[in-house]
């Protein structure tokens, strides 16, 4: 989402005459845009506001007329606003996710006052930006936004506070945004939204989620369709049955569950239980049996207790997950969970480290033997650019969501193509052209 986010401000700032560069000592902005889910991401905006800022100091002291606006974006500037302001005096710009559409008109300002823009839009007047991020447009696959926001209450969380209600972007204009990625050369698309299940039920007479994946399907050129994220308790059997009928949609599904404890989960609000995600599980599966699911989780949530992470450790194995996200709980500003804490229910540091570096190596095992059982098997693969490591090297996907590294043209980039599994390691695949 930030780095969707990132790419529209990218883009705006485009239009407006601005060129991307990465060097401080030759920006005239630098926008940084922050994300508050846990405070580790918080700690980087801090770290990268020391460096901006002493360049900021240096260069404007050498010349005065070579000004450089700094702007602090996303949801630290949301959550923090003119605090952060008050801290750092020489920050021009403060907006938040909901001021992106107006950055050119924020930073036109900030040339002759000090800016924070931290408004929700109401609903009826927000206005979704359809500019593309032009780097994006370059490869094969993009993101496109489907909804901002979230109306779910998960206690843990801060993005219901810093992204403000869930709203649905008007489904002709999903479907208008990726025809016009399909006429750059996009072939595979990723729709965007917190909590994408409950797409368009706020708004009468629009698609469902499941009926806006069927559409995305039909537009002429859409090869690959991914989704995230997607929460376990809006998954309806519309959505499990467009894995049987549309061949277009990967054979991937982000599913996060957090946790396998159901006192957990309920102190997490997360309104599903164990065997209600597992019988979730197998109606995918039956579904679409190749299906690789991936997930989040969280450990040492207030009161987690050994038996509750055993528990999550059996989930963990009894889905075979190919690939987690897991994080330990860091309390959040004004979250609920906070109450918990202060009930004395916090779990001690090392004890949560611990279960996380447990859970990490079991998962590391899980998924190498996933990639294993692909060895010798021939993967249909979008291919992406050259690989990171190796010269000669290109990489691409599988549909279900695993990087490949294989010799080859970059010619090929963009292309879909077969590739055969030779190796197999914990994080990706080694492979060579098949000859089809
Ligand atoms: N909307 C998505 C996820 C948004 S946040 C969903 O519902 O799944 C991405 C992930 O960050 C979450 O799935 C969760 O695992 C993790 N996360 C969120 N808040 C956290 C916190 N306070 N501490 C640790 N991890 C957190
Ligand atoms: Fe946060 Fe829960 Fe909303 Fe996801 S669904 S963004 S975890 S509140």
């Amino acid at each position: 989402m930030n780095a969707y986010d990132s790419g529209k401000v990218k883009a705006l700032l485009g239009e407006d005459g601005f060129v991307p560069t990465e060097d401080l000592d030759q920006a005239d902005l630098v926008v940084v845009n922050t994300c508050s889910v846990r405070e580790k991401a918080e700690d980087k905006l801090h770290g990268f506001l020391g460096r901006a800022r002493a360049v900021k100091k240096r260069r404007e002291a050498a010349d005065p007329k070579d000004r450089v606006l700094l702007a602090v974006a996303g949801c630290v500037a949301q959550q923090e606003g003119a605090a952060l302001q008050r801290r750092y005096k020489d920050l021009d710009l403060v907006f938040g996710p909901d001021a992106v559409t107006r950055v050119v008109d924020l930073v036109r300002r900030a040339e002759h006052e000090r800016v924070l823009d931290t408004e929700f839009i109401d609903a009826d007047d927000y206005v979704f930006a359809d500019t593309v991020d032009p780097d994006a447009a370059d490869s094969p696959g993009a993101f496109v936004t489907i909804q901002k926001g979230c109306d779910n209450k998960c206690t843990f969380c801060i993005v219901p506070t810093t992204r403000g209600p869930e709203l649905s972007r008007p489904s002709d204009e999903v479907l208008a945004e990726v025809a016009a990625l399909v006429a750059r050369g996009v072939r595979e698309v990723t729709l965007i939204g917190q909590n994408v299940n409950s797409y368009g039920l706020k708004v009468a007479g629009e698609r469902t989620f499941a009926q806006l994946l069927y559409a995305v399907a039909e537009v002429p050129g859409v090869e690959r369709i991914r989704f995230t994220t997607s929460h376990p308790r809006d998954m309806g059997p519309d959505v499990v049955q467009a894995f049987a009928d549309l061949p277009q949609l990967c054979s991937h599904l982000h599913l996060p569950v957090q946790s396998g404890s159901d006192p957990v989960l309920r102190r997490m609000k997360r309104f599903y239980t164990r065997d209600g995600y597992l019988d979730l599980v197998d109606r995918l599966r039956g579904a679409r049996p190749d299906l690789a699911l991936t997930t989040d989780f969280i450990v040492g949530f207030p009161g987690e207790t050994d038996q509750d992470f055993e528990q999550t450790i059996d989930l963990l194995a009894a889905v075979r997950f190919h690939a987690s996200f897991s994080f330990k709980y860091s309390p959040r500003p004004g979250t609920p969970a906070l109450k918990l804490l202060d009930r004395g229910d916090e779990v001690p540091a090392e004890v949560a480290q611990a279960r996380l570096e447990r859970l990490q190596l079991r998962q590391k095992q899980l998924s190498h033997d996933a990639n294993k059982a692909l060895v010798g098997s021939t993967q249909q693969v979008l291919v992406e650019g050259w690989s990171r490591h190796d010269p000669g090297v290109i990489c691409g996907r599988t549909s279900t969501f695993k990087t490949i590294n294989f010799p080859g043209d970059p010619g090929l980039v963009g292309r879909t193509v077969p590739v055969q599994v030779t190796r197999a390691f914990a994080n990706s695949l080694r492979g060579e052209l098949a000859t089809s």
